[in-house]
């Protein structure tokens, strides 16, 4: 492991101070002064998560990073010492972070990534018999299905090895680089108050569902909603502005009747209608075509496994795999659905 930078411990604290450090210190076993985190998956949300998080803790803590992409960890690591806001240092596997590391955030692409970079992390099951004795708090902030995710938590606990908690988000990459992000978690109530203390440094809402799991149930319910309604507002601009409607007037029409949305009200697909929209920028940034159609593919899943009939969900999911596969729509914004349907740019 590579030790990016030092910073003296009598440095002042940013944001956690007073009460919430001190709480947050009740659960450090290295020394009353310091504690130490591990954020894995450096991608577009985990990024400026990790950005965040650093940020706000304070500077004589340790942050150790992982990622399989080493640029991400050699430009997060530059970027840290450029604002000299503490301690960071690069693991090569998630197992150092997992010895390394009280609490540890991921931030996964896909559910056999999470899988195996837990199963990485916990094996052999001797981390509490390292150099940190105490019990792990793993946070997993990937959308994921709630299947694998129970296993994981499964394998923690069961080893005695810690405690996991889902904790799924919503706000996007801009959300994420603000550090506005709303956490849905799934935990035992004895852990909710560590978990909404760490994911505070990184968002502004911690929503506690129910037992583990339940932060990604309804993250997947919420999502595939939205996956619908973004089809049901690009099919409704669409036939609006081809009978002759304007734009403009159709949106602001729904979006005081019984049709408003977050596509039509913040997202409208039709460019030129929201300024701020990715459809008023050529579709780009936004929520991605393809992970739009992934959370609702894990959606469907899981309504699958559980007996559900979901007459919508599959004529939606075909519909984002043709879309993901245009050329003219791979990549964008998942409101590019309007384009393509042969909407009016
Ligand atoms: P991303 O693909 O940009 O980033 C994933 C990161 O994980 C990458 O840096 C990748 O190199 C790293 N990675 C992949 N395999 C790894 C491994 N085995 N070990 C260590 N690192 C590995 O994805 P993202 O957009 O940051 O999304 C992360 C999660 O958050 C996903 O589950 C996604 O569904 C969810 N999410 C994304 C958004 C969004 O707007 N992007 C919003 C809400 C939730």
């Amino acid at each position: 492991m590579k030790t990016v930078c030092r910073f003296a411990a009598s440095m002042s604290r940013l944001a956690l101070t007073g009460n919430a450090a001190a709480r947050r210190r009740c659960f450090s076993s290295t020394s009353a002064a310091q504690a130490t985190w591990g954020f894995i998956g450096l991608g577009r949300m985990g990024y400026p998560m990790a950005k965040n998080l650093r940020a706000k803790l304070p500077k004589e803590d340790t942050l150790f990073i992982q990622d399989v992409n080493k640029d991400a960890m050699d430009a997060f690591a530059a970027e840290i010492s450029e604002t000299a806001t503490g301690k960071v240092e690069l693991a090569a596997t998630p197992r150092q972070v997992a010895e390394n590391a009280e609490t540890i955030i991921t931030a996964l692409p896909n559910p056999a990534i999470v899988k195996s970079v837990y199963e990485f992390m916990i094996t052999p099951a001797s981390l509490t018999k390292g150099q940190i004795s105490q019990p792990r708090f793993f946070i997993d902030a990937s959308t994921i299905d709630i299947i694998t995710s129970r296993e994981v938590s499964e394998s923690i606990t069961s080893s005695g090895q810690g405690t996991f908690v889902d904790a799924p988000m919503s706000g996007g990459v801009v959300g994420a680089a603000a550090g506005t992000l709303t956490f849905m978690i799934g935990s035992p109530s004895n852990s909710v108050d560590r978990a909404t203390e760490a994911l505070l440094l990184m968002g502004r809402k911690v929503l506690h569902l129910g037992e583990q799991g339940a932060g990604l149930a309804g993250k997947l319910a919420n999502n595939y909603l939205l996956a619908l309604n973004n089809v049901a507002t690009a099919e409704a601009m669409n036939m609006g502005i081809k009978w002759g409607l304007d734009p403009k007037a159709l949106a602001g029409m729904i979006n005081i009747s019984t049709g408003r949305c977050w596509p039509s009200e913040v997202n409208n697909p039709v460019p030129g209608v929201i300024p701020t929209s990715p459809a008023s920028r050529g579709y780009e940034g936004g929520f991605g075509v393809a992970l739009a159609n992934k959370d609702l593919k894990l959606a469907i899943k899981a309504a699958e496994e559980a007996g559900l009939k979901l007459p919508m969900g599959k004529t939606a999911a075909d519909l984002y795999d043709a879309v993901e596969k245009d050329v003219s729509c791979k990549g964008k914004d998942f409101s590019v659905v309007y384009r393509y349907l042969g909407g009016k740019e």
